[in-house]
């Protein structure tokens, strides 16, 4: 459910029109709704309520606006981040340090130190070298790092091949097998407290049966754990629901399914829970609105060509990911048409012969479903300026991250001192 929808013609966010907004700020730009962000964690929170305390730490990277981190901070969210620029978004935003994970493959030293300084919930470490590394920092700084070990669960997350993470063959996370072997090593390091064990198999997943499998594993691991005489206090259960983009498809199950399964699954494990939901949360919150430059027909296809490009939308490039595609104030009648951006890429394509209403140069569509893995994938490719993010309440909006100028853009560049003389 969104809190974008038609109203006297034309598709307003809540209670502010769209074309009025793009009027006033100029386009592209993505329009962030804080009803549905609130919605949807409340949604979710709702659907954990039966757990014992659990810590929902929203996954930083699917969005991270701080103004969109601070919307979900003053819920009680947490933040799961994997840099050190994450962190300090989450912490700007106004995330307790101790609602903090610290997750990904590649933490750095600095990344390690800066995280125990700050003094956060917990790291998730992804392999032997790392645990290591942060025994060696946290000891050097008097520290102790509260450490979950990152199984990969070797479970098929049956989503595209780019956003699954659990597979043996997939980069993240300490085989099963090898786990008991490594929470012994880090029961026994200085600086380190083993405290359980975590897991996130991929994204936009269509099915709980991985997730349950994934999840079967690791109850099955603390057990053995424990039978081996170890503490483990806490279980990550990581992110990756799907969400609805193709509203012709059935929509992924939903926020109360998931609940009521881990309820199921880990009742009697004794630990306290974690999730770290991204997608899920701020997905279907956002939107990118951009404008019809001109449209080209004659040749094989017509071309819908947008002011916004993969520079500023990459999913549909990267992964083929379907979004939806409306006209903020749709005509009568249809057309067929790939809609594209004007990057000098033939992979700079949002749909390929999809039936929309029709469009003129100079109209305004919306592409749905933008609000996750959207601004945060955006690059200046092509020299174009990162776009604003708007986030609305109600009535009222802000501009929560400006339009880049040009002087910004080619201004970060430097000449080198010897082309500053003449030749
Ligand atoms: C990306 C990521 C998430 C969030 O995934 P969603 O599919 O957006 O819910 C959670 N945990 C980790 C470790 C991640 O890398």
């Amino acid at each position: 459910m969104d809190h974008f929808h038609d109203r006297d013609g034309v598709m307003h966010a809540e209670d502010v029109a769209l074309d009025a907004l793009a009027a006033a700020e100029g386009t592209p730009f993505y329009a962030y709704s804080s009803a549905t962000i609130e919605r949807h964690f409340t949604v979710f929170r709702d659907a954990l309520a039966g757990l014992d305390d659990p810590l929902i730490a929203f996954a930083v990277k699917a969005n991270p606006n701080v103004s969109v981190i601070a919307t979900l901070a003053r819920l009680g969210a947490g933040a799961d981040v994997v840099s050190e620029g994450e962190m300090r978004r989450a912490l700007a935003a106004g995330v307790p340090a101790g609602r903090i994970i610290f997750s990904g493959v590649g933490k750095t030293r600095a990344e390690m130190a800066a995280a125990l300084i700050a003094g956060i919930f917990q790291f998730n470490v992804e392999g032997e070298g790392e645990l290591h590394a942060l025994s060696e920092v946290a000891a050097a700084l008097g520290r102790t790092a509260s450490v979950a070990i990152r199984v990969n669960p070797d479970v098929d997350a049956r989503t595209h091949a780019k956003i699954s993470t659990g597979k043996k063959e997939n980069k993240f996370g300490v085989p099963l097998d090898r786990i008991a072997a490594l929470y012994a090593t880090a029961a026994g390091l200085p600086g380190i407290r083993p405290v359980g064990v975590a897991a996130h198999i991929g994204s936009q997943l269509a099915s709980l049966e991985p997730l349950e499998e994934a999840y079967g594993k690791l109850g099955a691991l603390v057990a053995t754990l424990r039978r081996q005489g170890q503490t483990v206090e806490r279980v990550d259960l990581g992110g990756g629901l799907g969400i609805p983009y193709d509203p012709s498809l059935p929509p992924p199950p939903g926020p109360a399914a998931y609940g009521a399964m881990v309820a199921r699954v880990t009742a009697g494990w004794g630990v306290r829970l974690a999730f770290e939901p991204g997608r899920l949360i701020v997905g279907n919150a956002g939107v990118l609105v951009a404008r019809v430059i001109t449209v080209k027909s004659g040749g094989e296809r017509t071309f819908v060509v947008l002011d916004a490009a993969m520079n500023d939308l990459l999913r549909p490039s990267l992964y083929g990911a379907w979004h939806d595609i409306r006209a903020l104030s749709p005509r009568a009648g249809g057309m067929t048409a790939t809609i594209v951006g004007p990057v000098c890429e033939t992979g700079d394509q949002f749909a390929e012969d999809r039936s929309i209403t029709p469009v003129q140069p100079g109209d305004l569509v919306a592409v749905m479903t933008a609000g996750a893995y959207g601004a945060t994938m955006a690059s200046t490719y092509n020299s174009r300026p990162l776009i604003p993010e708007i986030l609305v309440r109600g009535r009222d909006y802000a501009v929560v991250r400006p339009r880049q100028t040009l002087d910004q853009l080619i201004g970060a560049d430097r000449i080198a001192p010897w082309l500053k003389e003449r030749p």
